[in-house]
């Protein structure tokens, strides 16, 4: 196959196929469905020019055609990926059954990105799916992830979300929408389920050079390249799932076929952010358990990577109880790395820069009375980098209860041993503390008036989202939780 790289089109599509070059048991050949009305719902400009996309070129009828699927941009060679996973603990074969990637962008400095469409229409994975999706999933995933993009977290974007002009049959007829997604690419922890499944060690070993050598490349030289990354992947999700409870986020549906090697983010379906701070948070209306719970995440994380060094365990070792005993060991550093990130987490939210003994207690000493108040997790924080801005202590009570007044001061004690000047300690707990994040009832108007084509609330919060740190008149409404005392909020599956 000739490569692509030599022709630039005027759009400035940049395609290559390095994964259709995996054995052909890992994806097939498939085209988008055209669709009866192809419209641009939403478009990523900024991101278009990351990519080395010209965003004038896009952003009219041209655009809505290549991603709706209804045209394919130069050098397109779309192919389904293959996969399994195990969902809610159980294992299954699945694959794109309503995705294509196009091929891989590559960007004016030399970076791969995957770029697939969701919702293109049936695969031969779709089994009985109808290979579609519906808007309001679409603009949910695209606005979900550009907001943890703008927090600094690792996560899949979105180029695009078109309209169909076509219904999708859920629990009711919606409008149908096509995502373009673009990612360092979509290999999954199921990815590599799925080729241990076929039991052809070959096509497991050269799945693993491939993902070596696309996100661990200084691990292609390792004398283990399988265990070498399983620790890579293990540490960026030790770190990714620290990032989300950062910040409050809850995945929703971390099955392994949505948790990415890379460490990025991916697959949004019922995910959401705390308001109040709890634990137990479960957005999901069919996680009836709480397995993904917002504070089960770490464990969820380690269980997935548990999947994942079984998946390679032909790999680890000839010999299958050291391969075991390999597994075992490097699972093992999975609790104390994601300690490490999550209290370095903590530590940057209370403005603390270099680590001491009780640190981490302190923050949960916090976590425990914002907890048994009831106190909205965003806003607390938002408020003790405000109590530093002003010198003063603030009266959290509002946010739920006397009991942090007694533990603000200690907290100042512990500042003062900080050799860091006020300044320093302000930018530092601005830079973990974000005082706008995506309030579930803020993203619901804005899908309930985009579903009726009215853009305007969606724009204007997909604008407060990306300056997700900045204080300010503009996104001041923006940073009220939900009245008190409402039902608790729900995000559904039909996507
Ligand atoms: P998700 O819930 O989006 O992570 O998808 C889980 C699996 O179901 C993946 O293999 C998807 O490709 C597949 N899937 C989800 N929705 C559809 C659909 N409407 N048609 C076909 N396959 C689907
Ligand atoms: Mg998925």
């Amino acid at each position: 196959m000739k490569p692509q790289s030599d022709r630039k089109s005027a759009a400035g599509w940049q395609l290559e196929h390095s994964y259709a070059g995996l054995p052909e048991a890992l994806h097939t050949r498939a085209v988008p469905v055209p669709v009866a009305r192809p419209g641009l719902a939403v478009f990523n400009e900024q991101l278009a020019l990351e990519l080395g996309l010209d965003p004038v070129a896009l952003a009219g009828e041209s655009g809505a055609e290549i991603f709706a699927g209804n045209r394919l941009p130069e050098g397109a060679e779309p192919i389904a990926q293959a996969y399994a996973g195990h969902q809610f603990g159980h294992f299954t074969n699945l694959g794109d059954g309503r995705a294509l990637l196009l091929g891989e962008q590559v960007a004016p400095d030399g970076s791969r990105f995957d770029l697939q469409l969701k919702g293109a229409g049936r695969t031969p994975y779709s089994r009985r799916g109808d290979g579609r999706a519906a808007l309001g999933p679409m603009l949910r995933e695209y606005v979900l992830s550009e907001a943890l993009h703008a927090l600094g977290i690792p996560t899949t974007r979105s180029l695009a979300v078109a309209t169909t002009g076509e219904e999708v049959a859920r629990e009711e007829l919606l409008p149908g929408a096509v995502l373009t997604r673009i990612a360092s690419s979509h290999i999954r922890v199921g990815t590599f389920e799925y080729a241990a499944a076929l039991g052809d060690r070959a096509l497991l070993g050269s799945l693993v050079d491939y993902t070596l050598g696309r996100h661990y490349a200084d691990s292609l030289d390792a004398e283990n390249r399988a265990l070498a990354l399983l620790e890579g992947v293990l540490e960026r999700q030790a770190k990714l799932v620290a990032q989300w409870a950062g910040v409050g986020f809850v995945h929703g549906v971390m099955n392994t076929d949505n948790m990415a090697v890379s460490g990025e983010t991916i697959d949004y379906g019922p995910c959401a952010f705390l308001d109040a701070y709890d634990p137990a948070t479960v957005f999901s209306s069919i996680d009836r358990g709480g397995r993904y719970a917002f504070g089960n995440q770490p464990a969820i994380a380690h269980w997935n990577l548990t999947r994942l060094a079984e998946a390679l365990v032909p790999l680890l070792h000839t010999d299958q109880a050291k391969a075991v005993e390999m597994a075992e060991r490097a699972l093992a550093r999975f609790p104390e790395r994601y300690e490490f990130f999550y209290a370095g987490r903590l530590r940057s939210k209370l403005g603390l820069r270099r680590a001491e003994e009780g640190d981490v207690a302190l923050a949960q000493e916090l976590l425990g009375s914002m907890h048994s108040s009831g106190a909205d997790f965003t806003n607390t924080f938002a408020d003790l980098t405000r109590s530093v801005e002003s010198g003063e202590l603030l009266d959290l009570s509002v946010q739920g209860g006397s009991a942090v007044q007694p533990w603000q001061a200690k907290w100042r004690v512990r500042l003062g041993r900080e050799p860091a000047e006020k300044a320093e300690v302000m930018a530092l707990m601005r830079s973990a503390n974000p005082v706008v994040i995506p309030r579930n009832h803020r993203v619901e108007e804005a899908l309930a008036a985009a579903g009726e084509g009215d853009f305007t609330a969606m724009h204007r919060l997909l604008a407060v989202l990306a300056r997700p740190f900045e204080a300010g008149p503009e996104n001041e409404a923006y940073r009220v939780g939900p009245m008190a005392g409402g039902e608790p909020y729900r995000t559904f599956c039909g996507t």
